[in-house]
């Protein structure tokens, strides 16, 4: 075989296994940490000791993973089209 087959054929190997172990982790830890306040809840205010709940996640410092929320959404469609 020559190297551009073989580097298709790993393409082809390696592909279905990152999307398998993504949606497996999805799956089993459908939330991650909300980026714009690390997971605390909380926007500090820029001086004193006030904050504010965070408006990304709601106060709670968890976002749903962008497939579960694909996943969500395909199974509600699939729900209501009963
Ligand atoms: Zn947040």
């Amino acid at each position: 075989m020559d190297t551009p087959a073989v580097a298709a054929s790993v393409l082809c190997l390696i592909l279905p296994a990152v999307t398998l172990g993504y949606a497996f982790t999805c799956w089993v830890w459908p939330f991650k940490h909300c980026p714009r306040c690390h997971g605390s809840g909380k926007r500090r205010s820029p001086m004193g000791r006030a904050f504010r709940l965070c408006r990304r996640c709601e106060g709670t410092g968890r976002r749903l993973r962008a497939g579960r929320w694909l996943f969500n959404h395909f199974h509600r469609i699939r729900r209501d089209a009963r």
